[in-house]
């Protein structure tokens, strides 16, 4: 049994002064991904950093039509308050697509953001895997890829897909994460938040040594828009996703004015999904046009032997979102 030592931090602050002291330090927030991995030996803390006690549990409305949201706010609670089900209903769907109730009770926004990849090689803690272990190579490229393994943003070194549905609606959104480190407060983009693999997988996200996720804030909802979430996997509750979308359309009748597209479940990241949207801007909202739009969404995506049917799912969790949205 390895053991390691528990401090709780009482700000901000106290939080990143204590990550100061020598080893390896995590910040254990709701702890659904962090306590598993411990368990199986995949992180190896030197020092756990509580930081339940921090006061990041609002969900606050900014005068610039923003919101934003704590990092300790739950799950649950973020998909039920009424800011969020009144202009982003998306992001409310998205979240109770993902887990289970007690898991969504526990785990917090900030947590959710800093996910780790559900890949069996990098749980088995024996597996070659370049993201547990830098230069080991990656036994998925070659071994069994199939439900939790990309198509998007791929490399020779890594092919896991992020696994979060709730990010995948607010890369659709638009964010902004706020985070505080040694160096004071900065503002990262959540598009530039996560980490595509390239040549250091391990790298999986743009915060720098002890910096803490404080707030998510997202943007000023479009006016008059409408919006879903479609996730399509094995098992209808409790699964990850095979291929699913975060759509946000605005419309003058029967022609679509704004868009907004990303997809999770193919993607080693929140996959925005840029040229669909600008090929589906100014159309009119009918079926060859969505078809259109969910093929442009996966361009450029390259399959591995097990994978190769995410292409074609990924252009319909696309197509069908559109269809229904606009119905
Ligand atoms: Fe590791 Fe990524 Fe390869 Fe999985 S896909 S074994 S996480 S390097």
């Amino acid at each position: 049994m390895r053991t390691f030592d528990y401090a709780r931090a009482q700000s901000p602050a106290q939080a990143i002064s204590s990550h100061a002291a020598p080893g390896q330090p995590f910040y254990l927030a709701g702890g659904t991904t962090l306590l598993d991995l411990v368990k199986l030996d995949v992180m190896q803390p030197d020092r756990l950093v509580d930081i339940n006690h921090l006061t990041l549990k609002q969900i606050e409305p900014l005068a610039d039509g923003r919101v934003r949201i704590g990092a300790l706010v739950s799950n649950t609670e973020l998909a039920s308050h009424p800011l969020i089900l009144a202009h982003y209903g998306v992001l409310s769907q998205a979240i109770l697509a993902g887990a289970s109730t007690q898991l969504r009770n526990k785990a917090t926004t900030g947590g959710n953001v800093m996910q780790r990849v559900r890949c069996n090689y990098f749980r088995d803690g024996i597996s070659p895997c370049n993201k547990r272990n830098p230069g080991s190579g990656c036994a998925a490229i070659g071994g069994h890829n199939r439900s939790v393994h990309a198509v998007l943003g791929t490399s020779e070194h890594c092919i896991a897909t992020h696994p979060s549905d709730m990010c995948v609606a607010m890369t659709a959104i638009g964010a902004q994460v706020t985070v505080q480190g040694p160096n004071g407060v900065r503002e990262i983009p959540f598009s530039d938040f996560h980490l595509l693999p390239g040549q250091t997988p391990w790298l999986e996200h743009a915060l720098q040594p002890h910096e803490l996720i404080t707030h998510v804030t997202l943007d000023a909802p479009l006016a008059n828009s409408r919006s879903a979430y479609l996730k399509l996997r094995d098992r209808d509750s409790y699964q990850f996703a095979l291929a699913s979308s975060a759509v946000i359309v605005v419309m003058d009748g029967q022609r679509i004015t704004e868009a907004r597209i990303a997809l999770g479940g193919v993607a080693t990241k929140p996959w925005r999904a840029l040229e669909a949207e600008r090929a589906l801007v100014g159309q009119k909202a009918d079926r060859e046009v969505f078809t259109q739009v969910g093929n442009d969404a996966m361009q450029g995506a390259r399959a591995y032997e097990h994978n190769a049917f995410k292409i074609p799912l990924g252009q319909q969790v696309v197509t069908r979102n559109l269809r229904d949205l606009t119905a």
